[in-house]
């Protein structure tokens, strides 16, 4: 019996993994598929909520905790993996909305300011990392620190004993455990009782062939962006559908967030499209990321709801997830 069971491996199951096993946990990290394949793969990775001053203090508190100590995480994976998240403080050009009365209270309450830009305004403490990259180095720095990955491991139910959440089930077998932690994205609501209940919001992505330096910042503009990699890639994103478990992908989306690239850098016109891809962001009914004890059983923890800002949070929200269960 492990002293923590972790559901789900995408980038909050196994950041709350790590840093579990680093304060001495021995942990187990059950997934239906394979780690670090879901939205926290699909993502951007912008480490950084794209209008902040849309959402609450938590998201808020979380992010800028995460972002200030990303550098360094992304650093010491890299030194303990090989593998590069490629962490870069690219700096976000904002083109609208920054101006709002909404937008300048936001940033008078948290002391933020930008750089003026022909374009707009210019964040240039915004960072990215390439997710992908950052999973895989996270997958292989859990196992090096002793974490249990069963993947192909469904949970479809609680096991629970005098109102004690024991462990969980799966088709293959049941698994034990002091505390669980359900960190099962946009699927949380499917095998976990949440009175704020979790749904997924489609997100259809792009990624063009371009060669570096063609696009310098993140740009955001109208709810949409483009993310230079550096080896010259270009992700631009993304739609927004509440259409359920509906992975497909559709060529209008397509088009028009290349037009929504070409149009800012023309360029970009005749850059080929390398891929498509959708992922699935686990939205709360309140709007508000889960983060803390089950309301209803003792020994349960959920850690979910974040989102389009996971990869932006993630860090912060599996360190609140370890202060509450090594302190409990
Ligand atoms: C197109 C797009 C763009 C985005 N861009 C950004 C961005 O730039 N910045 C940012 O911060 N965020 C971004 N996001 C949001 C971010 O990706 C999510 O908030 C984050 O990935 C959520 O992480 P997660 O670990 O909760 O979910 P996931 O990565 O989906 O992981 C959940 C895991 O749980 C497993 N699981 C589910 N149910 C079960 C079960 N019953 N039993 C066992 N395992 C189970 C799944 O297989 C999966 O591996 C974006 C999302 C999308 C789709």
């Amino acid at each position: 019996m492990s002293d923590c069971l972790i559901i789900g491996g995408g980038i909050i199951g196994m950041m709350s993994a790590r840093m579990l096993a680093m304060a001495g946990a021995s942990v187990t990290l059950l997934d239906q598929r394979e780690c670090g394949k879901e939205s926290s793969w699909a993502g951007g990775g912008i480490i950084s909520p794209l209008y902040p001053w849309h959402y609450d203090d938590l998201t808020n508190e979380l992010s800028f905790a995460s972002q200030a100590i990303y550098a360094h995480l992304c650093l010491q994976i890299f030194k303990d993996t090989g593998i590069d998240p490629q962490y870069i403080q690219s700096g976000l050009l904002m083109m609208d909305e920054y101006d709002s009365p909404l937008a300048v209270q936001w940033m008078d309450k948290y002391h933020v300011s930008y750089q003026p830009h022909a374009d707009g305004a210019l964040f240039t403490n915004i960072a990215q990392v390439r997710n992908p990259r950052l999973l895989q180095a996270l997958k292989v720095d859990i196992l090096n620190k002793g974490v249990s990955i069963i993947e192909h491991a469904k949970v479809s139910d609680l096991l629970i004993k005098n109102n004690q959440a024991i462990g969980v089930k799966t088709k293959d077998k049941d698994y034990f455990a002091q505390d669980i932690v359900a960190c099962s994205g946009a699927w949380s609501s499917k095998w976990l009782n949440l009175t704020d209940k979790i749904f997924p919001i489609k997100g259809q992505m792009i990624v063009l062939k371009s060669t570096k330096g063609v696009v310098k910042n993140i740009v955001l503009d109208q709810g949409r962006y483009i993310i230079p990699r550096v080896d010259g890639r270009i992700l631009v994103g993304s739609s927004m559908e509440n259409v359920g478990f509906d992975g497909s992908i559709d060529i209008g989306v397509q088009k028009s967030l290349h037009e929504f690239a070409y149009q800012r850098f023309p360029v970009l016109l005749s850059a080929n499209i390398e891929h498509h891809w959708s992922g699935f962001r686990p939205a709360s009914v309140s709007g508000k990321v889960i983060l803390g004890r089950h309301e209803q059983f003792e020994h349960l923890f959920i850690n979910t709801g974040h989102f389009r800002n996971g990869l932006s949070m993630a860090p912060a929200s599996a360190e609140r997830i370890k202060q509450l269960i090594i302190n409990a």
